[in-house]
């Protein structure tokens, strides 16, 4: 499942092909991803300029020059492809699949007013697109509920600390509940707790008080922000060669401290644990037992 850093490395992809570019055409080849696509998607695309894109936890928005944001989601699968003329096909944040699509799971194909085809592939179509008004989207379903962006200047300790207070849910649970963060997923919260020496299975409660607690929330906060950033880094870097490369993005998932390391010896200098998987919430988590408090 694609997650935030992949999500911000599509949109950066996208945007350097569809900023200021007219939809010239679009290619709606069923009615339905997860989710029927809304009437006249098509109609209410074709022609219309993007302004701009945006990220917002793992949902690509495309501003047009109407009051129409398409709001897009990639689900479990989903993948996009772009095709400049007589140039390389290039899979912007495609961190996991292989190349090489399926042409049965192309199911959306917008062609650009600059001559990019960009093709939305999605073999288990759990992915959506939707259309909603501009000023609708803060208090739209999908958004409403969201917390802070983990990059934004809303994610800071004091957030932390006030939607910890008094929960007795893990902590891992907490970081995974969209309404503490946004966009948080299974991998990029291992390598946090482990970055912060938190262990997953602490109560998220037991955060808040006096030092070194307060300390620790401080860690956390930075250890979320920067297993992003490095992340989206990882994947940024090939976009710049977006033009000439084609295939997998791959390289931040080698560079995992404990996600999917099981068995192996904890990273931490300071540290000669094993890293262990555990089940929580029906989900694996990775965390070192010796050095995760
Ligand atoms: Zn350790």
């Amino acid at each position: 499942m694609p997650e935030l850093p992949e999500v911000e490395t599509v949109m950066r992809g996208l945007s350097l092909v569809m900023t200021g570019e007219r939809f010239a055409q679009v290619d709606q080849r069923r009615p339905n991803l997860r989710f029927p696509l809304p009437e006249n998607f098509v109609q209410r695309l074709t022609g219309r300029t993007v302004t701009a894109l945006h990220r917002r936890a793992k949902y690509v928005l495309v501003d047009l020059d109407t009051d129409d944001v398409l709001v897009m989601h990639l689900g479990m699968s989903g993948r996009f492809t772009i095709m400049m003329p007589q140039q390389t096909v290039t899979v912007p944040g495609d961190f996991r699949l292989p190349a090489g699509s399926v042409a049965a799971h192309d199911h959306i194909v917008f062609t650009m007013s600059n001559g990019a085809t960009i093709t939305y592939n999605d073999a288990r179509r759990f992915g959506f697109m939707d259309l909603i008004q501009h000023d609708d989207v803060a208090a739209h379903k999908l958004f409403s509920a969201i917390g802070p962006e983990p990059l934004g200047n809303a994610f800071h300790a004091d957030h932390l600390r006030a939607v910890a207070r008094g929960r007795a849910v893990d902590l891992k649970a907490l970081l995974m509940d969209q309404r503490t963060v946004a966009g948080l997923g299974n991998i990029y919260v291992c390598e946090a707790l482990w970055r912060a020496s938190l262990s997953p299975r602490r109560i998220a409660g037991s955060l808040v008080g006096r030092q070194p607690a307060r300390d620790r929330v401080e860690a956390l906060v930075m250890a979320v922000r920067s297993v992003l950033v490095e992340a989206i880094a990882a994947g940024g870097s090939t976009l710049r060669d977006y033009k000439q490369v084609s295939g997998e993005l791959g390289y931040f998932q080698k560079c995992h401290a404990v996600y999917g390391c099981e068995g192996k010896a904890c990273q931490r200098d300071t540290c000669s644990g094993t890293i262990a998987r555990i089940t929580q919430s029906g989900r694996s988590t990775f965390y070192c037992p010796a050095c995760q408090r």
